[in-house]
């Protein structure tokens, strides 16, 4: 009797390749994301048709696209899961324009982190949030512009059929536009898959960024002070959709 409790979670690592006890199914395979996966430098298994989303998520988006097709709304993803590597780019390339074009480093990495995360901190590296648009719409020349999506925009339609439908399937809008929000600007088209990512942020907030960023040598980074990594958690990361913390 003693301890099977405890051997049933000293054995769980091992269940999930065999997947032979039913009864640890919900509770020992709760969704915990590893130090890896959380920044992006997992190996974290993938689904989707030309975009990558966790399992569940992806199951709840194929749900939400046949609903929204009823109404003649065909949801494209624009993006989806983001590596570490692939945001370090973004950033480095943002960086060194900001900088070719005159402004300090300071100046630059304020700019970037008006809609670009640093590396280890993106929600995209989770798997669980995406950004999307409707296809069966004209295309703008730049889709992710919030003037899109409202008043007479192209995704305009799209935006209040999943202000009415989205929570439903789980995703929720994550940059709102309430007054005064903090962080990253208003983003009509970033959803997240709640169910998952309300743990993951819950860890995010475990993370020595700190460390993570010198440890990766990333350009900028000899100026994020620890003022400044603080203020990135509380109101980049942190000042979000309560809905999602
Ligand atoms: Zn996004």
């Amino acid at each position: 009797m003693m301890n099977r409790r405890l051997f049933l979670k000293s054995t769980s690592l091992l269940s999930f390749g065999l997947a032979v006890i039913p009864e640890l199914t919900i509770q020992d395979l709760s969704p915990k994301l590893s130090y890896e996966e959380l920044i992006g430098k997992g190996t974290p298994k993938l689904f989707g048709h030309g975009y990558k989303l966790r399992e569940e998520a992806n199951d709840a988006f194929i749900k939400l696209s046949a609903e929204a097709l009823k109404s003649d709304i065909r949801i494209q993803v624009v993006s989806s899961y983001r590596s570490f590597e692939h945001q370090k780019k973004i950033w480095e390339r943002k960086y060194k324009q900001n900088i070719n074009k005159g402004l300090s480093p300071k100046e630059s990495i304020k700019k970037i982190i008006e809609y670009s995360t640093i590396p280890g901190t993106s929600r995209h590296h989770w798997a669980t949030d995406i950004d999307l648009i409707d296809a069966n719409v004209k295309q703008p020349r730049h889709v992710l512009n919030p003037t899109h999506f409202e008043g007479d925009g192209c995704f305009s339609k799209f935006k209040s059929w999943m202000n009415e439908h989205a929570n439903a399937f789980g995703f929720y809008l994550v940059y709102t536009d309430k007054k005064d929000r903090k962080g990253f600007k208003y983003e009509p088209w970033h959803y997240s898959y709640k169910p998952l990512s309300k743990q993951y942020i819950k860890d995010c907030q475990k993370l020595d960024l700190s460390t993570i960023f010198k440890s990766e040598s990333l350009i900028g980074c000899e100026h994020f002070s620890e003022e400044f990594i603080s203020n990135y958690l509380n109101e980049n990361i942190l000042d979000i959709n309560p809905e999602l913390l």
